[in-house]
This record gives structure tokens, C-alpha cells and sequence, in this order.
């Protein structure tokens, strides 16, 4: 366990990882991959390390590091062959509870979640008819005696299979009756197995990643209303609060892609020959690789800025907005560059590049597409007017 490294310096928490993803090499995520399975063994192996309990605080049984530290643990990870997405759902939707949770809910939850008794994978926002316009969600959440009784639909909800607990945003108040848009939504906890049995049907999403995603039907589901989160009609906020979390960490993923693309390339262009040299004697192969590292490094140091903010309790939206663009532009340009220079064999599985490809590739679009990155920067960092 880590709980007693509350001091741990980030190069040892990267020297820990690495030695704990080295007993998952390339071909146990290319087979999982091959499988559309879930990397059961790796999770598990990370949760009894105590990594994805990193955030939870110690009182709380978990190791009380920060996000900064958080993201060092998800760009490894990525950075070693493997994949983040399967399980980084659990350090940032804890941080809802952490945050906003009542007393009596942190005591329920945290420990089992930080002893692995319990997984916090899901959160559940997004819609099929409504898409990025979240304030328009037509889920409701109408409460009937002591509990919640809920009816709508969700997709893209991540991770559902290999949960126990789903974070689900819902309307308690109809749209047309709150003075702002953003309010009249609550969050609850759901516990998802028992969801299964009493209203909510789950189906999943064969998609390009192996990424276990789904989605989900209400039909008179019942929660109990111990199970809201904070205060009715808030829900929202609380989302928004955690998404800079999130947001930074899948920044962390995808520069431990871009590393992980430019490591591969670099030295395949200087073994591969071809015309009596190695490719990488030629400048117009150097040339995308040397850019994409300088993006990928750029990128890093916004997201150490957002890391810093967010650890003391600083307004980060704006640097984690700019850490998640700057770093999926920058793995996308890697990736691009990895999969050219090494030819029909990019394409090959056994070389695991097409399979970070399609992996680093679903950050320009979830959890929130670069558009919308580029919208908020425009209304709320250079105050140009609201295009929605
Ligand atoms: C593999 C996967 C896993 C996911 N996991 C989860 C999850 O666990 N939980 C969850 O709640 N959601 C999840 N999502 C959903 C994800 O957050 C959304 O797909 C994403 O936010 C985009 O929403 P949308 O698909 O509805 O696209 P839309 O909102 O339909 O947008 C489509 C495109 O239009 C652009 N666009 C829309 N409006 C504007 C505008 N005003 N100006 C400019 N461009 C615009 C967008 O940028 C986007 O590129 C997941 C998605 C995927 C693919």
C-alpha cells in the first residue's frame, strides 16, 4: 500500500508504477484489446497497490496525495503501453463525493472504495438527445416519500460492467421552472447492481476503443434519498467542480501517450532502413517527431500549472481546459506521426501502435470536445459573448 507515502516524491511514484505495469507488458493489452475484454488483473494490481485510492484522504483509508500526484499515476500508465480510461473514473468521481458529500455518505463510501471493496467507475451525464447541451438532460429524478424515483436515458456511460457505484446526474426540477438553465439538477449515488435488478437496463456500445461504454434505460428506478449527494438542485455545480479534475488527468493520459508514441518511433526510424539508411537520417522524418515532443512537452508544463492551481484549491478551469486541448492535440500529432513512420507495420497489432491510435484519438472528443474547450476559452477567459 501507499498510504504511508503521503510524502512519496513523483519520481518514486513513477518508478512504482512502472515496475507495477511491467508485469503487464504490450501483449496483455493487446490481447485484452483483441478480446474487447477488461484489464481485470491490471486493476485489481492498482487498487491493491493503493493507487486508485491516491486522492482519497488518509483519514478516509485512501493515501491523501494530490491531483498533481494523481496524474503522474494515469501518465504512466499510459506512458508504459497501457490504458488509463478502463479505470480512471475512480479518481475523479471520489472527488464529488470527497467534496460534496455529507459526513455519514465519505464514512459509507470512501473506505471501501479505497480498500477496492467497492469501484466508483461510472458517472453518468451525458444523453442521446441532448449531447453536450448537459442543462437540457431530460432524466428526471422526481422524489416520491423517501426516495428518488428515476426515468430517462444515458449513453457513452463508461465503465458500467466494472463498477459497483455510478454517479448520476438527473433533473429534480423541470427546466421551466428554475431561473438558470444550470439549475434543478441533483447527483446521486447508484448502486449499480441492484440498479440492474429494479430499472435500469444496460446495453453496451461496441465502439473503436476497447473502452466499455453504455447505454443506459430508466424505467421507474428507485433511489433511496440517502443517496443524493449535497444539496437538491446543485448537482450540476458539483459535476462542474470535478471536471477539472478530470480534465487534468486525461491531459496527464495523453501526454504519457505522446512520450509513449515518440519513445516507439524514435527508435524504430533509427533501425528501420530503407534506401541504404535509416529512415530518421532524413529530416522530413525527424522533423514530425522533434514537433510533436515539443508540443508534448508544451503541453506538460499547462498541465503542471493546472495540477498546482487545483492542489490549492485555486480556480483552474481555464489551465485545465487549455492542459486536456494542448495535450490531445499534442498525443493525436505523435500518434500521426508514429503510425506514418513506420509504415504498413503501424497497421500491424503486434506492434501495438494502431491500438494507442484509436486509444489517444477519443481525447479530442470525450469527455469534452476540443470545440467546446475553445468555446469556453473565448466566453470565459477573453470575455467574447456566448454562443449558447
Ligand atoms: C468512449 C466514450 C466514453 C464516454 N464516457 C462517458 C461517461 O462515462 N459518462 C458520460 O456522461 N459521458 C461519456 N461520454 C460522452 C462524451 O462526454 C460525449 O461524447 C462528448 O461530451 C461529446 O458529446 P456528444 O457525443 O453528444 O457530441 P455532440 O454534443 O453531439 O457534439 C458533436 C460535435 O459537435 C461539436 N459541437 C457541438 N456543439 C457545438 C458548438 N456550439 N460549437 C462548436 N462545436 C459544437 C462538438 O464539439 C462535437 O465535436 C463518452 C463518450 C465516448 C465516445
Amino acid at each position: 500500500m501507499i498510504a504511508e507515502s503521503a510524502h512519496c516524491s513523483y519520481q518514486d511514484i513513477r518508478e512504482a508504477i512502472r515496475a507495477l505495469c511491467a508485469e503487464f507488458p504490450d501483449d496483455y493489452h493487446r490481447r485484452i484489446d483483441e478480446a474487447r475484454g477488461y484489464p481485470e488483473a491490471f486493476v485489481d494490481a492498482l487498487t491493491k497497490a493503493g493507487w486508485l485510492a491516491a486522492m482519497i484522504p488518509t483519514e478516509y483509508g485512501g493515501s491523501g496525495l494530490g491531483l498533481a500526484e494523481a496524474t503522474v499515476v494515469m501518465e504512466e500508465i499510459n506512458r508504459s503501453g497501457g490504458n488509463s480510461g478502463a479505470c480512471h473514473g475512480q479518481m475523479y468521481n471520489m472527488g464529488t463525493l470527497l467534496r460534496h458529500g455529507s459526513e455519514a455518505q465519505k464514512r459509507l463510501y470512501l473506505p471501501k472504495i479505497a480498500n477496492g471493496e467497492w469501484r466508483l467507475q461510472s458517472m453518468g451525464v451525458t444523453e442521446p438527445s441532448t449531447g453536450t447541451d448537459t442543462t437540457k438532460i431530460k432524466t428526471t429524478a422526481v422524489k416520491r416519500g423517501d426516495r428518488y424515483v428515476v426515468n430517462g436515458q444515458k449513453v457513452w456511460i463508461s465503465r458500467v460492467q466494472h463498477s459497483d457505484w455510478m454517479i448520476l446526474l438527473a433533473r429534480t426540477t423541470p427546466l421551466a421552472e428554475v431561473t438558470r438553465k444550470s439549475e434543478g439538477m441533483s447527483i446521486f449515488m447508484v448502486d449499480l447492481r441492484q440498479a440492474e435488478k429494479s430499472g435500469m437496463t444496460v446495453r453496451p456500445i461496441p465502439n473503436m476503443v476497447n473502452h466499455e461504454t453504455n447505454e443506459l434505460f430508466f424505467e421507474n428506478l428507485e433511489i433511496p434519498e440517502e443517496n443524493l449527494i449535497g444539496q437538491e438542485g446543485l448537482g450540476f455545480k458539483y459535476i462542474l467542480d470535478g471536471l477539472n479534475a478530470e480534465r487534468t488527468l486525461i491531459a496527464a493520459e495523453c501526454i504519457g501517450d505522446g512520450y509513449w508514441f515518440i519513445d516507439r518511433v524514435s527508435k524504430y526510424v533509427g533501425e528501420r532502413v530503407v534506401f541504404g539508411r535509416p529512415i530518421g537520417q532524413n529530416q522530413g522524418v525527424q522533423f514530425p517527431i522533434a514537433e510533436s515532443y515539443i508540443e508534448v512537452e508544451a503541453a506538460n508544463l499547462m498541465r503542471w500549472q493546472a495540477c498546482s492551481l487545483f492542489d490549492a484549491h485555486q480556480p483552474c478551469g481555464a489551465q485545465a481546459n487549455m492542459a486536456k486541448y494542448l495535450a490531445a492535440k499534442a498525443s493525436w500529432e505523435a500518434a500521426n506521426a508514429c503510425i506514418q513512420f513506420h509504415g504498413g507495420f503501424g497497421f500491424a497489432n503486434e506492434y501495438d501502435v494502431e491500438r494507442k491510435f484509436r486509444e489517444t484519438r477519443l481525447y479530442q472528443v470525450a469527455p469534452i470536445s476540443t470545440n467546446l474547450i475553445l468555446s469556453y476559452i473565448a466566453e470565459h477567459v477573453l470575455g467574447m459573448p456566448r454562443s449558447f
